[in-house]
């Protein structure tokens, strides 16, 4: 059994706060969006987290997602069904990206995705709140993430996706215990019907941010880059935005960090990276709104970030501003080749919305935006194994003379 949950857990929880108005709710209820109807953010006694623990209680623990337990809302370990939440390694892009890329390589965790870390904690959370059915609208990863979990702690789940979801997504999603329902439509379609059914008191709505505690898992991501950086952070952030759970946990986490006095003010400049055939956060960036209008008739092969309305784009605009960063779109031929050129020529097998960070890379680089000499992470969030690929279709017959040459 992991060392970081063998005793009964202790949380620091105070409440939850509406992100837009800032009003209290109270912790250990089941809430969904604000009355505002913006996402909560859940608020921490962290002058007593400074007390508890230091930062060398953490790094005496085993590198897992569980070692950063005061800062999580779980109150009872007994109710987190965990999979394996292991630390990701920060693996260097050499040739493909350069001397000072690193990918965040979140595909070897549970189901293969970082979806893992949002849903390990949103139905730890929800079991511990006494939820028994959830609903989801899912581009693929997060619903398979919350079929493992759900299923593991005997919560019953019904996933809605778009019906050109990526096979692989669907078929994880039927084998590991959940309904799942191929919509003609786009996310935010699905989400309409989740929404419907959750009105009706039909089940719990479990989309992005919808529900407060996947922030709280992929805060993480931002937890595990301060330790692996030495309590220091890279320079730059190159993160694919979808409903940007992970870009809004990072920046929370990063002011976590500072208040517990374990990091200093410094933030990296963080990149929104999203598809040239959605980029509706681009769009209000580059015209100076604080919220961000429906993008039509979105497309793009990277179906994780194909997503063309999120609830918390004020959140994820709000942190690329403060970080002096940008959002960048990328067309999907960049994706394909910045994709193929990590395979290729560094080993590495890219999720297209990792391939999108490190098209987007190249051209922050080649605009100014970030120099050579900048600390880099990119964010490869699934393994690049649940996506097409080319075909290799040679074939050899053995039972003929073979050309040793031309092999
Ligand atoms: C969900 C997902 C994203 C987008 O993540 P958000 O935090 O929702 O913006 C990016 N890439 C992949 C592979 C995903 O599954």
């Amino acid at each position: 059994m992991n060392q970081n949950l063998t005793t009964d857990r202790q949380t620091f929880v105070t409440h939850l706060e509406c992100s837009i108005t800032g009003e209290r709710y109270e912790a250990d209820q089941l809430h969904g969006l604000s009355r505002a109807g913006r996402p909560l953010l859940v608020r921490y006694d962290l002058d007593a987290v400074r007390t508890a623990i230091s930062r060398d209680t953490i790094e005496a623990r085993p590198t897992d997602l569980w070692r950063w337990r005061e800062l999580l809302p779980v109150r009872h370990t007994s109710n987190i069904v965990s999979l394996g939440e292991i630390e990701t390694p920060l693996v260097p892009l050499t040739k493909s990206g350069g001397p000072n890329v690193l990918v965040k390589d979140e595909g070897r965790l549970p189901t293969g995705s970082f979806k893992a870390r949002g849903l390990v904690m949103a139905v730890a959370m929800a079991k511990e709140l006494g939820v028994t059915k959830i609903a989801m609208p899912t581009n693929g990863n997060a619903g398979a993430a919350l079929a493992a979990y759900a299923t593991r702690c005997g919560i019953e789940t019904i996933v809605f996706c778009p019906d050109d979801t990526p096979e692989i997504n669907v078929r994880e999603i039927a084998m590991q215990g959940a309904r799942v329902w191929r919509v003609n439509g786009l996310i935010d379609d699905c989400g309409a019907i989740v929404g419907k059914g959750a009105a009706e008191g039909r089940w719990f709505d479990f989309s992005t941010l919808k529900e407060p505690y996947r922030i709280e898992g992929k805060k993480t991501m931002g937890l595990e880059l301060a330790a692996q950086f030495g309590w220091k952070l890279p320079d730059a952030i190159f993160y694919p935005t979808g409903g940007g759970t992970g870009l809004i946990g990072m920046w929370k986490a990063f002011d976590e960090l500072e208040k517990l006095g374990w990091i200093g003010s410094e933030r990296p400049k963080m990149f929104a990276v999203q598809a040239s055939g959605c980029a509706p956060i681009v769009r209000a960036f580059e015209a100076g709104e604080e919220h961000a209008e429906r993008w039509e008739d979105a497309s793009t092969v990277a179906a994780g970030i194909r997503v063309p309305k999120a609830v918390g784009d004020f959140l994820i605009l709000r942190a690329v501003r403060e970080s002096g960063g940008k959002a960048l779109a990328v067309g999907d031929p960049a994706i394909l080749k910045a994709v193929d050129a990590a395979a290729k020529q560094d080993g590495l097998l890219l999720c297209p919305e990792g391939g999108a960070t490190l098209a987007a890379y190249h051209q922050a680089l080649n605009t100014g935006l970030v120099d050579e000499d900048d600390k880099v992470v990119l964010f490869n969030c699934a393994t690049g194994l649940k996506y097409p690929m080319p075909e290799a279709p040679q074939a050899l017959d053995r039972t003929r003379p073979i050309d040793f040459d031309a092999l």
